[in-house]
């Protein structure tokens, strides 16, 4: 595998929204990077190298202290290295940007960072229990900015109380700001998060589909104004600044992931570490088992492809969904989508036309049975 995925489990405070495993504190660091490289050593073998990416995901791993993050970095270019043109990105919060820390980030070798933003909208950052705020939300970004030219922001879209104007503003600002990659995701009530009791507690205002819809349409055509185009369902780039790693999993490449909840594929298996730090390490140090793995069906591998591939707006060729599904199936595929409005096909491709993008959820399960 020569894409790596980091998962670290750290954050200042949890947001309401979130369902990524984190906890609140980082002063495990020094048990957790143990246990890590740990991990790494023992699975050195998975990795085929000069890698093409390497990915630190989270949690907040911009929360993590230099020194540590070098240790990783230190690792990895003793056992592995990189290509020349090898992304490496680090997601990053705002409020652990300033320019000391981009300039040693980049001196590491970290080449993107990927930006928690969401709103420039200071209720909205409340309503998701953001600890930045807007201002130092554009500061943020103005530092990054000096100091990375690939950079990518997210966003939430359908925040209760956020009306289009509000939404749209939030594309614009990034737009005039120069940032290249906007990721824009809907907000989405997931079973573990506080959210989800807030809302029950009439704390919280629910969201609404329809408004979700329609501000991601509104959102979509201000950032092809600005000349953006969407690359894949929620992100839009400049031409050359997509995302490397994460447009390798919506392939279906394999992928070796590390720490506390971090996912594998290797292309038949996939593999998911335990999702508790203190567990992971304790599994890690003493030679337990810290993972499960399940080994993919061809039913299944079906499913993940429909689920993947069409989440770009390239869609996938022939030749890529025959090699894997053959002939026949291709041709009961073409048969569901030739003439349908939501789907663009060719003799040589399958796509998603900008309506199938909309409600690609609901298309995406009528593909899933061949
Ligand atoms: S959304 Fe990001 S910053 Fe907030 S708790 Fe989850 S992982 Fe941490």
């Amino acid at each position: 595998m020569k894409r790596i995925y980091i998962h670290v489990p750290f954050c200042i405070a949890k947001c309401a929204y979130c369902d990524f495993y984190s906890i609140e504190g980082n002063s495990m660091q020094k048990e957790y990077i143990s246990a890590l490289l740990k991990e790494l050593e023992d699975r050195k073998s998975e990795i085929l190298w000069p890698l093409k990416s390497l990915y630190f995901g989270g949690g907040t791993p911009s929360f993590l202290d230099f020194e540590n993050l070098g240790l990783i970095f230190n690792y990895i270019n003793d056992n592995f290295g990189f290509e020349d043109l090898a992304e490496i990105t680090l997601e990053a919060n705002p409020e652990n940007i300033d320019a000391e820390k981009c300039s040693r980030w980049k001196e590491l070798g970290i080449n993107r960072l990927s930006i928690g933003i969401q709103s420039f909208n200071d209720e909205d950052l409340e309503y998701l229990q953001r600890i930045h705020s807007s201002e130092k939300a554009i500061a943020a970004l103005k530092i990054a900015k000096n100091h990375f030219s690939n950079l990518s922001a997210d966003l939430i879209h359908g925040i209760s109380g956020a009306n289009d104007e509000r939404f749209i503003k939030n594309v614009e600002i990034l737009t005039t700001l120069g940032i290249p990659h906007i990721s824009m995701y809907s907000l989405s009530i997931e079973d573990r998060s506080k959210l989800r009791k807030l809302i029950i507690n009439n704390e919280r205002s629910n969201i609404d589909e329809e408004t979700q819809a329609r501000q991601f349409i509104l959102a979509a055509e201000t950032a092809a104004k600005n000349g953006y185009f969407q690359y894949e369902i929620s992100n839009f780039s400049k031409p050359g600044i997509e995302s490397q790693h994460n447009t390798a999993y919506w392939k279906g490449e394999p992928y070796a992931g590390f720490g506390p909840s971090a996912h594998s594929f290797n292309g038949t298996e996939r593999r998911w570490n335990i999702a508790d730090l203190k567990e992971y390490i304790s599994a890690v140090e003493s030679g337990a088992k810290y993972f499960e793995t399940e080994t993919i069906g061809q039913q299944e591998k079906y499913n993940e492809f429909i689920l993947t591939r069409l989440r770009l707006v390239e869609g996938f060729t022939k030749q890529e969904f025959e090699q894997e599904f053959g002939e026949e199936n291709f041709r009961k595929i073409l048969l569901k989508t030739q003439n349908s409005p939501y789907f663009s096909v060719s003799e040589n491709r399958i796509a998603f036309t900008r309506e199938g993008l909309l409600i690609s959820d609901a298309l995406m399960s009528d593909l899933m049975e061949v």
